[in-house]
């Protein structure tokens, strides 16, 4: 890595400067290769919340960013996707670093972040409001703004993706921000506010406070100043967050957790849905939100489709994240390993079965390696059948027919994404219809596309994000009513009491 920005610590940036926070507490970022320490994080708390909120709340007062032409706002935002683009390489060795994932996955999410940022810039030129004649009596149309400070708040998987995802439409509607990275993965937040310096964005329009979801976080969603709260990250945390912003009644945008199915059919191309599926299940080391971690098989296929998804999780190369060979890397942090091992226990102590991996590689001693785990034999009811996971773990249910494959889909407090395999396109979309999802990918891996709309059904999230349906969230509408023909308005109080004579 040729800048190694976090060697000094990680700061937050507020104002447009790096510093170090009020308390001057820190804590430790863990490398998840070793669980050795990559450098000390500035711990920020209430006081340093305040400090950023203030901040971001003077640039949008002061008006220079909200009010700025449209085009010239997209023209800066351009410049941070070509930063991002110039910086990709330093950007997915930090990132590989701070989570483990393998460097030819972070590569990738790189590029993704910068279009994040060049999509966005692209759709705010033709954001405009809606017209309504009415007749020749009235004329109404609309009026979209920017809504204030927006609190974001990120979880550790895909950091950088998921936090230019929110950052970037944020910015666009002309909102200013504080992003709350998440403690288990902050390094790539604070090289996105360098290149939010380099690319000249106005002080105080994006900054970054690091610290806990319990204090830092916790201030964010309390802060009366605060207007808009976009959160991705765990249904129990969620629910919570809508709680604590209830008394400064906060518009919210939910991305939330995920137990994804994939059905898969037998006259499916067996062959695609397993390279599909073994990727949905085990890329970014199955901590993704969109995992298919639920893989409904029919019952005539299931025996063959199960063997051949277990050989392929065994040949899968568990191993160093910035070896180019890799394809899964250590998980994010000891906490979270014992947590996804504790599920694979559980499975266990509930009958299923391990039909590939289940535990931590041989060779590795150190590091929070996880094998790629297939479990069958598996209930729906089953623990691991109905909580998220959010590891290299994908558990296999049988299904006789369509009726009781969209039963098992359904079967969940989740609904973010479903997959679905099958030749017959006339059943491909029945059963999409069918299945309580906000997303759903027919005969494909998850391929996403900006202008469509992204979030979860049912305890999976509130609203949606991606495309024009960002700013519905990032932007206030104003309904503007204009008479036009000077015809009379009711009348009250026309009739002469006699006050009038005094
Ligand atoms: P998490 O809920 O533990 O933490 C997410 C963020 O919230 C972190 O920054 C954390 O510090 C903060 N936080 C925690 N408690 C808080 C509080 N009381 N107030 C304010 N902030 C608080 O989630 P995680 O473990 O970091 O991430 C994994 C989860 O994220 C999984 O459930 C996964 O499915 C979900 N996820 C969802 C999507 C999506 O688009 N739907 C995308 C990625 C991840």
């Amino acid at each position: 890595m040729h800048r190694q920005s976090h060697r000094g610590g990680i700061r937050h940036y507020i104002g447009g400067k790096f510093v170090s926070g009020i308390s001057g507490q820190s804590f430790d970022d863990i490398n998840p290769s070793n669980n050795s320490v990559i450098c000390r994080v500035a711990e920020g708390l209430a006081e340093d919340i305040d400090l950023a909120v203030s901040a971001a709340r003077r640039a949008f007062e002061a008006g220079g960013w909200r009010s700025m032409q449209a085009g010239d706002r997209s023209q800066l935002l351009l410049r941070v996707s070509e930063l991002i683009l110039e910086r990709a390489e330093d950007l997915a060795l930090a990132e590989t670093l701070d989570t483990g994932i393998p460097l030819r996955q972070t590569r990738g999410q790189m590029q993704r972040a910068a279009e994040n940022f060049s999509f966005f810039a692209s759709v705010i030129p033709r954001l405009e409001g809606e017209l309504f004649p009415s007749g020749s009596s009235f004329l109404n149309y609309t009026l979209k703004s920017p809504v204030g400070v927006a609190g974001l708040i990120t979880p550790w998987n895909t950091p950088l993706m998921l936090e230019t995802w929110k950052v970037a439409p944020c910015l666009a509607a002309g909102n200013t921000c504080v992003l709350k990275p998440a403690e288990w993965s902050p390094l790539t937040a604070s090289l996105l506010a360098e290149i939010m310096r380099d690319a000249e964005i106005p002080p105080g329009v994006f900054n970054t406070v690091n610290g806990y979801g319990e204090t830092a976080g916790a201030a964010l969603v309390a802060h009366p100043a605060v207007r808009l709260i976009s959160f991705t990250g765990e249904t129990s945390t969620g629910r919570e967050i809508i709680r604590n912003g209830a008394s400064t009644l906060k518009r919210f945008s939910m991305e939330l957790g995920g137990k994804s199915p994939a059905v898969v059919f037998d006259d499916a191309d067996l062959g695609r849905a397993l390279d599909a599926t073994v990727f949905g299940g085990f890329s970014l080391n199955g901590e993704r939100c969109t995992a298919n971690s639920r893989l409904l098989v029919q019952e005539s296929i299931y025996g063959e489709f199960t063997d051949s998804f277990a050989e392929r999780a065994e040949n899968i190369v568990t191993g160093d994240p910035f070896d180019e060979n890799t394809e899964l890397g250590p998980l994010i942090h000891p906490d979270h390993w014992k947590r996804v091992n504790s599920y694979i226990a559980a499975g266990k102590a509930e009958g299923a079965k391990i039909a590939a991996g289940g535990g931590r590689p041989g060779k590795q001693k150190a590091g929070n390696y996880m094998d790629a785990t297939l479990m069958v034999n598996v209930r729906s009811t089953m623990k691991v059948a109905q909580e998220e996971i959010f590891g290299p773990v994908v558990v296999a249910i049988p299904f006789s027919d369509e009726r009781e494959a969209v039963a098992l889909a359904n079967d969940t407090q989740y609904g973010l994404a479903s997959y679905i395999w099958t030749a017959s396109s006339e059943r491909a979309n029945r059963v999409a219809a069918s299945i309580e999802s906000g997303l759903c990918w027919i005969n494909s891996h998850n391929v996403r596309d900006l202008r469509t709309p992204f979030g979860g059904a049912k305890n999976s999230g509130i609203g949606r994000e991606g495309g024009v349906y960002s700013f519905d969230f990032y932007m206030e509408e104003k309904t503007v009513h204009m008479k036009l023909d000077g015809s009379p308005a009711p009348v009250m109080g026309a009739v002469n009491k006699g006050r009038s004579k005094k």
